[in-house]
């Protein structure tokens, strides 16, 4: 039988590898979530520029036929002119017509510069759809990291939970509870004794005590600085360790 410290350092080696993986899976999910949000902002703004370009070439379809009917109308007022009876017809004729005219023109001006404005804004909307790409490209990667991740290390978490509970059950309740409590500002509550210092804070140990941390194995020492839980020895056991100390 080990003394009780030794199953207490292969938890704390336990919670050293757990409080890892939860380090490594921590940065992933806002990560994804940051790039879940980019990928809706580039979404957003192809869909706009496509609104836009679908606009103006609705517009080009119609401009033609509206051209033609504004020349018609203008046409049919000119004819009207040589039917007038007197000159506040024609008068009001001829505003009429210019008022035609001035919408043909200005529709004509219009088609004309749709033709710049649609080349640009099929430039834009190129860019902004390689984006979007990128954007869902970076996002599918990293869901498939955090995928991977999250199968590989619940394969392992559940192994190293299961674990730490047999092994807390060799332990006396109130050393785990003090333990714990370290850990609540010590996330690493049990540090090995190096160069006659704790490896937590690097204070010394003075010389009595160190012998009688080394003799009395089955007592616990705490630093006198940081109150770390002291193991006896320069390093603290192997992961590999516990499946056998479990046995
Ligand atoms: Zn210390």
């Amino acid at each position: 039988m080990k003394p009780a410290l030794y199953y207490l350092a292969l938890i704390a080696v336990i919670d050293r590898r757990l409080d890892e993986l939860h380090e490594d899976v921590g940065e992933l999910p806002e990560q994804v979530h940051r790039a879940r949000l980019a990928v809706e902002h580039h979404q957003a703004l192809v869909t706009e520029t496509r609104s836009i370009i679908e606009e103006i070439r609705a517009f080009r379809a119609r401009a033609h036929v509206t051209i033609q009917e504004l020349r018609d109308r203008e046409q049919r007022l000119s004819e009207q002119q040589f039917r007038v009876r007197n000159n506040r017809e024609f008068d009001a004729l001829t505003r009429e017509i210019q008022t035609v005219r001035a919408e043909r023109e200005r529709v004509e001006q219009e088609l004309r510069n749709s033709v710049t404005k649609l080349e640009n804004l099929e430039a834009i909307l190129q860019r902004q759809e390689e984006e979007l790409a990128r954007a869902q490209q970076e996002l599918a990667e990293l869901e498939h990291a955090l995928q991977l991740l999250s199968s590989d290390q619940n394969e392992e978490l559940m192994q190293l939970q299961q674990w730490r509970q047999r092994l807390s059950e060799k332990l006396r309740g109130e050393l785990l509870a003090e333990y714990e409590r370290i850990r609540t500002f010590h996330p690493d509550a049990l540090v090995p004794v190096r160069r006659e210092s704790c490896s937590g804070c690097y204070n010394r140990i003075t010389p009595q005590r160190l012998v009688e941390i080394r003799m009395h194995r089955d007592r616990i020492f705490r630093c006198e600085h940081c109150g770390r839980i002291l193991y006896p020895e320069e390093r603290l056991p192997e992961l590999e360790e516990v499946a056998e100390a479990i046995a």
